[in-house]
C-alpha cells in the first residue's frame, strides 16, 4: 500500500469557548483555537489538500488573522501550487474549512452529499457556521459521496457525522500506520480522553483555574463524577456541543479504533508536530 505525509498548514486562530469542543467540560474558559488547512503528500509527490481555512468572520467568534497566515501565503511557502492540485477533500462546509476553496482552479471536491444538503438547508443555531458565498459557484465541480469511499491506495474517507450531518474523516496510510484525520469531530487530543488522559487533565485544570467558582480536582466527590463519565457507554470521549453529541460519539469511536494514529480538527500541538508520522510524538496510554 502506498504511504503518505500529512502536513497540517496553520491558516488562522480564533479565540473561542472550549467548552463547546468537549462538551460537557471546560465550559467558559477561554483561549486561542488554531485553523488548519492539511496536505496529504504521497511518496511519488501527489499532494491532496482537505479544507480551504477561512476568510469569514461570523458574529460567534474572533478570528485572528495575520499576514504569514494568509492561506496564499501558507501555501507558497509549503511548496504548493494550487495550479497543480487536482484533488481536494472537503471534512465538512463549516466557514473555517471552506474559506479558500475557491483558488484550486483546477481540482475536484470530494464531500458527502449530506453536507452539501445540510450546508444548503442548515438547522437554526448551527446555521452562522455556514457561509454559501465562499462555495455555492463551486458545487457543479463538488464528487458528491454517499458514505465511505476509497479515494486512493492507502487514501479512505470514511463518512463521520454527528458534528454535522455529512462530515468525513480521512483515513491515510503512513510509514507508522493509519493516520485519521478527524476533523471537528474531535477538535483536541483531550477530546479522546481515554487514550490522552494527561491532554485532558490539563484542560480541567486549565478550566478549573479560570472559572469564578474553581472546581477542586483533588475532591473525591469531583474524581468520582469523572469515574462515572469514564465508565459511561462511550465513556472518555468528549466531542463537540453541536448537531448531534450522541451520533458524534458513535463516530469517535468509530475513529479511535481505526486510528494508530491520531489528527484531530483544530489541536494546538498540531502546529508543533507539523510533520506526522515524522514529528508524531504525542503520548497516549
Ligand atoms: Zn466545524
Amino acid at each position: 500500500m502506498k504511504t503518505y505525509r500529512i502536513k497540517p498548514l496553520l491558516v488562522g486562530w480564533f479565540n473561542m469557548n472550549w467548552g463547546g469542543l468537549i462538551f460537557p467540560f471546560a465550559e467558559g474558559y477561554f483561549e486561542d483555537l488554531p485553523v488548519f488547512m492539511f496536505l496529504i503528500e504521497g511518496e511519488d509527490g501527489e499532494q491532496i489538500i482537505v479544507d480551504g481555512g477561512y476568510t469569514y468572520a461570523p458574529f460567534t467568534m474572533t478570528p485572528i488573522k495575520k499576514p504569514e497566515l494568509e492561506v496564499p501565503f501558507v501555501l507558497k511557502k509549503n511548496g504548493i501550487d494550487p495550479d497543480v492540485i487536482k484533488t481536494v477533500v472537503i471534512t465538512h462546509l463549516h466557514h473555517d474549512h471552506a474559506g479558500h476553496l475557491r483558488l484550486f482552479r483546477n481540482a475536484d471536491y470530494y464531500i458527502q452529499e449530506k453536507e452539501l444538503l445540510e450546508a444548503n438547508y442548515p438547522l437554526g443555531p448551527v446555521a452562522p457556521g455556514y457561509c454559501k458565498e465562499d462555495w455555492e459557484d463551486l458545487v457543479p465541480r463538488f464528487k458528491l459521496l454517499n458514505g465511505d469511499f476509497p479515494l486512493r491506495d492507502g487514501i479512505d474517507l470514511i463518512h463521520a457525522p454527528g458534528h454535522t450531518a455529512g462530515l468525513q474523516a480521512i483515513s491515510v496510510n503512513t510509514s507508522k500506520g493509519r493516520a485519521i484525520i478527524f476533523s471537528d469531530c474531535c477538535y483536541l487530543y483531550a477530546g479522546l480522553a481515554k487514550r490522552f488522559p494527561a491532554q485532558f487533565f490539563e484542560l480541567m485544570s486549565k478550566a478549573a483555574a479560570s472559572s469564578k467558582e474553581p472546581v477542586d480536582m483533588q475532591n473525591p466527590e469531583v474524581a468520582a463524577a469523572l469515574d462515572k463519565v469514564f465508565s459511561g457507554r462511550f465513556g472518555g470521549y468528549f466531542g463537540p456541543n453541536i448537531i448531534n453529541p450522541e451520533e458524534n460519539m458513535r463516530s469517535m469511536q468509530k475513529l479511535d479504533l481505526l486510528a494508530d494514529i491520531v489528527v484531530p480538527g483544530h489541536d494546538p500541538e498540531l502546529v508543533r508536530m507539523n510533520v506526522i508520522p515524522d514529528k508524531y510524538d504525542i503520548e497516549e496510554i
